[in-house]
């Protein structure tokens, strides 16, 4: 799949239990100017939200790519394309959220370091060492595109304590209109 005949204008946020966030993503193969507006689009949608990273799923396009931006300095905005986890170390348990999964905080063991190889939009491949805050967003990001969820991840105290309100999630949840495909 690519991201061709997309209304890049009117993508927004796809929350839980959308399928679309269950779904492995397909690799990028077009590093075109459509995978340029697809990244531009999710950078506002991630400020509209006050997020650190966004993935591509979760504005509804099923493609290997997500956005991110750890420090609010627009200087530091950040697409990483076609990503891959690398020799993760020291794994240790902190709290995370997710846009689309909004009002749920769940603790999550993650390696604190690691590598990502990836391309960049204009396809020019890149490997980075990461710590904390970057290497933990890096592997949540990357899990979007595998269809993982931090609530897939979570453990039993997490599943408890969020149970009502997934299940309020699920109650409002409204299938896509054509409109947003
Ligand atoms: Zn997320």
């Amino acid at each position: 799949m690519q991201v061709d005949s997309i209304d890049f204008d009117n993508l927004g946020i796809v929350l839980y239990p959308d399928p679309r966030l269950k779904r492995a993503c397909a690799p990028v193969t077009q590093f075109d100017e459509n995978l340029r507006k697809l990244a531009e689009r999710m950078f506002i949608v991630m400020r509209e939200q006050r997020g650190i990273g966004l993935a591509a799923p979760q504005v509804g396009v099923l493609v290997r790519m997500f956005v991110m931006n750890t420090t609010g300095d627009p200087d530091d905005d950040v697409a990483y394309v076609n990503p891959e986890i690398l020799d993760g170390e020291n794994p240790r348990e902190s709290e995370e959220g997710c846009l689309s999964i909004p009002d749920i905080r769940v603790q999550i063991r993650r390696p604190t370091r690691c590598r990502l190889r990836a391309r960049t939009l204009t396809g020019r491949p890149i490997e980075l060492e990461g710590d904390d805050l970057v290497a933990r967003c890096w592997q949540h990001e990357t899990d979007h595109l595998n269809g993982m969820l931090i609530i897939d991840r979570m453990g039993p105290a997490d599943r408890i304590a969020t149970r009502q309100r997934l299940r309020e999630l699920e109650a409002a949840y409204k299938p896509a209109t054509e409109a947003r495909r």
